[in-house]
């Protein structure tokens, strides 16, 4: 799962296969395909994240199945459960799955 993080808007958002952007305009992207995307944006505003799925889907089934019940969930102390932890990753513009470009004008042409 890909996700898109612009820090001058404090944004996070899911890329899909409708395109989608940050509400002050930085940049955006969508999915080509079922892998691959493509993205518009300065890399110092407009952050690419992965998601590893299986990783994330582990700790959704913990979650439901095991739960965070201080019977189940083996947390010391007086502290509030953190949840279950999954993967996930800043994704380099030398990924091979998505492709970058700076100006939405760019982006239109691809
Ligand atoms: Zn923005």
């Amino acid at each position: 799962m890909k996700l898109i993080v612009c820090v001058r808007c404090n944004e996070l958002f899911n890329l899909s296969h409708t395109y989608k952007q940050c509400t002050g305009a930085h940049g955006g992207g969508q999915y080509v395909g079922d892998l691959n995307a493509r993205i518009w944006g300065d890399q110092r505003d407009i952050v690419a994240i992965g998601f590893a799925n299986s990783s994330f889907a582990d700790a959704v089934r913990a979650q439901y199945q095991i739960g965070d019940l201080a019977k189940t969930f083996a947390y010391g102390g007086e502290m509030v459960s953190p949840g279950r932890p999954f993967n996930a990753f800043v994704m380099p513009d030398s990924t091979p799955s998505i492709k970058r470009v700076q100006t939405k004008a760019e982006y239109d042409a691809l």
